[in-house]
């Protein structure tokens, strides 16, 4: 496989095509295949991105119709029919039988835009300046999703000063045993704290860079009590573990909570198509008019198969399939965990969202180079990268899931053996 062009002529910054040295041209469900035609199933799908698998046929055929009919690609903010048709699937599919009700703002179309624009938005209405977030916490690459991510490597980059965040352990961090919500509850509320009140809690349901760490409901609910107690705006950051990944169209479902803004991307389009929205609770939605802005705000080839990925949530056929597949996901990870004790030390995550916390990132490395080999795309997560993310589009046929599962057994069989 001719690779030297990369090599020559890619900034070293490329990491994925380090650790996969191929080249890879179709795709289709939860299989890719590369130039020699050899298929690899993919439990990392696009870090989250492609939760739907490739070019989904139900996603895909409106998709190419529009792109047939010399339609409007890019509208900045304008309305278009497309970005109609959106809005109204995504309330009449996604947000009202859920009995949510939110302004939805457009930002740029990666994560991080989304989060730049939920972080503005919650200090203009406050006034406040600092933000707390969670340890491990991951939030993107722009200098405010960078102060709020946990990992120092990442907080670094950029080699500016990023004041006015409040780091506060996650849900389990410290110990089980240690309260991290009670504890933020009280430095809120003790003047003596030497913690000022903060614009917003941000957080993930699940920390999927951070090692797959996942909040409890119970954790959820105290947060959301705590911040409404003290009039702090409760953001959670759904970039990843959103768009149907842990089974349910929002990672926070499952709490039954209500936070003031959500961030999508990844996912939201049900294609690839880079595309992200912030929702906001209705009366927080004091933007003025181009306040805050950005080119790519009108992807409307997003727009029409993000369109069609939320009809999807609408027919309960897909919705069954989509919890009986999670339900054999996590049935296959028990085994795993039970057969490999030397390899794994706990299972992960919820619905489709799952990691496996190993022994050592030794392990995790030769498992993901013996998966490659034969034919699997996995992904570590984790400050100590020894976690394998385990992240199947939830659409996964069950031959494929099962096939992908067994390479995986195999690898960890090898490292189990040495
Ligand atoms: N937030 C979370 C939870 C993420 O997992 C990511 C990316 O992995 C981001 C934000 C950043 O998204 P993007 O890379 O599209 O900027």
């Amino acid at each position: 496989m001719n690779t030297d062009i990369f090599t020559d002529y890619e900034s070293n910054v490329r990491r994925y095509g380090l650790s996969f040295p191929t080249v890879f041209t179709k795709a289709l469900g939860a299989t890719v295949w590369d130039e020699a035609g050899k298929p690899f199933i993919d439990f990392l799908v696009g870090s989250g991105a492609l939760n739907y698998g490739h070019n989904n046929p139900t996603i895909m055929a409106p998709a190419i119709e529009y792109l047939a009919g010399e339609n409007i690609l890019l509208s900045l903010d304008m309305y278009t029919a497309a970005k109609r048709d959106f809005i109204e699937a995504f309330v009449d599919f996604i947000l009202k039988p859920r009995g949510l009700s939110y302004k939805i703002q457009f930002p740029g179309p990666t994560g991080t835009n989304a989060n730049e624009a939920a972080l503005a938005l919650a200090r203009k209405y406050t006034g406040r300046s600092s933000v707390m977030a969670f340890t491990n916490a991951y939030h993107g690459m722009s200098l405010g999703s960078l102060a709020v991510s946990g990992s120092a490597s990442t907080r670094e980059l950029g080699g500016v000063a990023r004041h006015d965040v409040i780091r506060v352990p996650y849900d389990g961090y410290a110990n089980q045993a240690f309260d991290s919500a009670s504890y933020i509850d009280c430095v809120l509320g003790d003047p003596g704290s030497g913690i000022e009140k903060p614009a917003a809690i941000i957080l993930e349901t699940i920390q999927a860079e951070g090692g797959m760490n996942t909040a409890s409901a119970a954790w959820l609910i105290e947060i959301q009590r705590i911040c409404r107690k003290h009039d702090v705006v409760l953001i959670v950051d759904d970039i990843q573990a959103g768009s149907g990944r842990t089974g349910d169209f929002f990672s926070f479902e499952f709490a039954k909570i209500e936070p003031d803004i959500v961030c999508l991307s990844k996912s939201l389009s049900g294609s690839g198509n880079p595309f992200s929205i912030v929702l906001i609770r209705p009366d927080m939605d004091i933007w003025k008019p181009g306040e805050h802005s950005g080119t790519f705000r009108g992807n409307n080839l997003a727009f029409v198969t993000a369109g069609a990925m939320c009809k999807m949530w609408s027919e309960r056929q897909f919705t069954a399939d989509v919890e009986r597949t999670a339900a054999k996901l996590q049935r296959h990870l028990d085994h795993l965990v039970a057969k490999f004790p030397k390899c794994i030390e706990q299972k992960r995550g919820r619905g489709l969202m799952t990691g496996l916390k190993c022994r050592s990132q030794a392990i995790v490395g030769r498992v993901h180079d013996v998966a490659f080999e034969n034919g699997l795309l996995l992904e570590s997560s984790g400050p100590n990268r020894d976690v394998i993310k385990v992240l199947p589009p939830i659409t996964i046929t069950d031959d494929e899931l099962d096939h992908g599962i067994a390479i995986l057994s195999q690898a960890l069989q090898e490292q189990d053996n040495d």
